[in-house]
C-alpha cells in the first residue's frame, strides 16, 4: 500500500532544532525557533494563566463537548481584541468568530472556507512569509504566488513593488498581510501605506486575510489592533486569524481564532454556518482547556490586567535585547550599521548574514537561525547576548 510513498521535505526550523539539540558545543544558543523565552532562557508559564488554572482545580469541571465554534466567551474575547469592544462591527454583530486550533487553524479554516466560495482565487502571500502560508494555502487547493516585501539590497522593504504587484492582482486574489510584527523579517509597514495597500485592496476587489500571530507584541494591543480599524473604517469584509501561542505562552494548548467580517448579522450567521461546517468536517469542535484560560483570563479584570503586563513585559524585553543586539555588534567590532535591527519589530529580525554566515555560525559557534538569515531576538538573553555578537562579528 506505501511502496511508492515518497519521503517528505523536513519542516526547515523543525530540522534546525533537531540539529540545536543534537550539538554537543555548551555555548550554543537556538536563535532558529519562533518562541518567547525569559532573560533565564525558559519558556514562560505566564502568572495569569497559572491564577486561572488554579480557580480551574480548586472547582473541577467535567470536560463535554464544546460548540463546533469554541467557547461562547472565548469568541465575544477575541473578537473584542481584534476588533474593540465598542467598535461597530461587534456591537451590529456581523463578525463570525471561531474558536481555531491555534493562529494555524483559523488560517486553515479561512483557507477552506475560501476555497469553496472563491475556487478559482489566487493567494498572494509576502515575499518572504512564514514557511507555513504558502504550504498551507496550497494544500487547501490554491495556487499560491507572492508579492515583493523584502528587499535585500537595502534590507528594508520594497513598498513600491509590494503595492504594484496588489495592484496587477485580479480581483478577488485572496492577499495575505502581516497585521503587526511580520514573520520572517521584522518590518512591517507604517500607518499612511497601510491606507495605500487599503485603497488597493478595495480598488482591485481583494480579499484581504490579516494574520494576526503576535498582537500587542508591535506597540500594544490596541496599537497593534489599529490596522483592523483602519480595514474596517475602509467598508471592506476581510478574515483575520488570531493567535494567542506567544501572547500567552500557550504554545501547545493550540489557542487561536478566525473572525470574518461581513456586511450585516444576518450574513454573518450565514458565513459561521459554513466555518461550522468546515470544523465540523475535520475535526468537529475545539479542545476545552487552552481556551477556557483565555476566555478566563481575558473575562476577569484583574487577570487581564496582569496579562497585559506581562505581554508588556515580553514586549519591553525584546526591543531591550534589539538595542542590546546593535551596541554589541557594535562592541565587538562590527562595521556595518546595525541599527536596522531596532527599526525592525516583533519576535523576528532579518540580520542581512548570508546563507554561509549562518551556516558558518551554527557550525563554528552554535549559535542556531534559519539559512535567510532570520533570528530570533526573543530567544536572546542577557547571559547570550555577548557570546552571540562576538560570534556574528567573526562571521561578517
Ligand atoms: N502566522 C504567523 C505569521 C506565525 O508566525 C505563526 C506562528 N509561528 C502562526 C501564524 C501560527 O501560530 P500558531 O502557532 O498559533 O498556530
Amino acid at each position: 500500500l506505501f511502496s511508492a510513498v515518497e519521503m517528505a521535505p523536513r519542516d526547515p526550523i523543525l530540522g534546525l532544532n533537531e540539529q540545536f539539540n543534537a550539538d554537543t558545543n555548551p555555548a550554543k544558543v537556538n536563535l532558529g525557533v519562533g518562541v518567547y523565552f525569559d532573560d533565564n532562557g525558559k519558556l514562560p508559564l505566564l502568572q495569569c494563566v497559572q491564577a486561572f488554572e488554579k480557580t480551574m482545580m480548586d472547582k473541577p469541571t467535567a470536560r463535554g463537548y464544546l460548540p463546533i465554534d469554541g467557547i461562547a466567551a472565548y469568541d465575544a474575547a477575541v473578537k473584542s481584541l481584534v476588533f474593540g469592544t465598542d467598535s461597530e462591527p461587534v456591537k451590529s454583530g456581523r463578525v463570525a468568530t471561531i474558536q481555531a486550533l491555534g493562529g494555524t487553524g483559523g488560517l486553515k479554516i479561512g483557507a477552506d472556507f475560501l476555497k469553496k466560495l472563491n475556487p478559482t482565487a489566487k493567494v498572494l502571500i509576502s515575499d518572504p512569509s512564514w514557511e507555513n502560508h504558502r504550504a498551507l494555502f496550497t494544500n487547501a487547493g490554491f495556487t499560491v504566488e507572492s508579492y515583493r516585501y523584502y528587499d535585500a539590497s537595502t534590507r528594508g522593504l520594497n513598498f513600491a513593488g509590494m503595492l504594484a504587484d496588489l495592484n496587477a492582482a485580479a480581483a478577488g486574489t485572496v492577499v495575505v498581510l502581516h497585521a503587526c510584527c511580520h514573520n520572517p523579517t521584522g518590518y512591517d509597514i507604517t500607518a499612511a501605506q497601510w491606507d495605500e495597500v487599503i485603497a488597493v485592496v478595495k480598488a482591485k476587489g481583494l480579499t484581504p486575510f490579516l494574520d494576526m500571530a503576535y498582537q500587542g507584541f508591535g506597540y500594544g494591543i490596541l496599537e497593534d489592533g489599529a490596522v483592523i480599524g483602519k480595514f474596517v473604517d475602509a467598508g471592506l469584509d476581510f478574515f483575520v486569524s488570531t493567535s494567542f501561542s506567544k501572547s500567552f505562552s500557550l504554545y501547545g494548548e493550540r489557542v487561536g481564532a478566525l473572525s470574518v467580517l461581513c456586511a450585516n448579522k444576518e450574513e454573518a450567521s450565514r458565513v459561521l454556518s459554513q466555518l461550522k461546517i468546515v470544523i465540523r468536517t475535520n475535526y468537529s469542535n475545539p479542545p476545552t482547556h487552552g481556551g477556557a484560560i483565555v476566555a478566563g483570563v481575558l473575562g476577569n479584570p484583574e487577570l487581564r490586567a496582569l496579562w497585559e503586563a506581562e505581554l508588556g513585559e515580553m514586549r519591553v524585553r525584546i526591543k531591550a535585547m534589539r538595542q542590546k543586539l546593535v551596541d554589541g555588534l557594535k562592541a565587538a567590532g562590527v562595521k556595518q550599521d546595525m541599527s536596522f535591527i531596532t527599526q525592525q519589530i516583533g519576535m523576528f529580525s532579518y540580520s542581512g548574514l548570508s546563507k554561509d554566515q549562518m551556516v558558518r555560525l551554527r557550525s563554528e559557534f552554535g549559535v542556531y537561525g534559519t539559512d535567510t538569515g532570520r533570528m530570533c531576538v526573543a530567544a536572546l538573553n542577557s547571559k547570550n547576548i555577548d557570546y552571540v555578537c562576538a560570534s556574528i562579528a567573526k562571521v561578517v
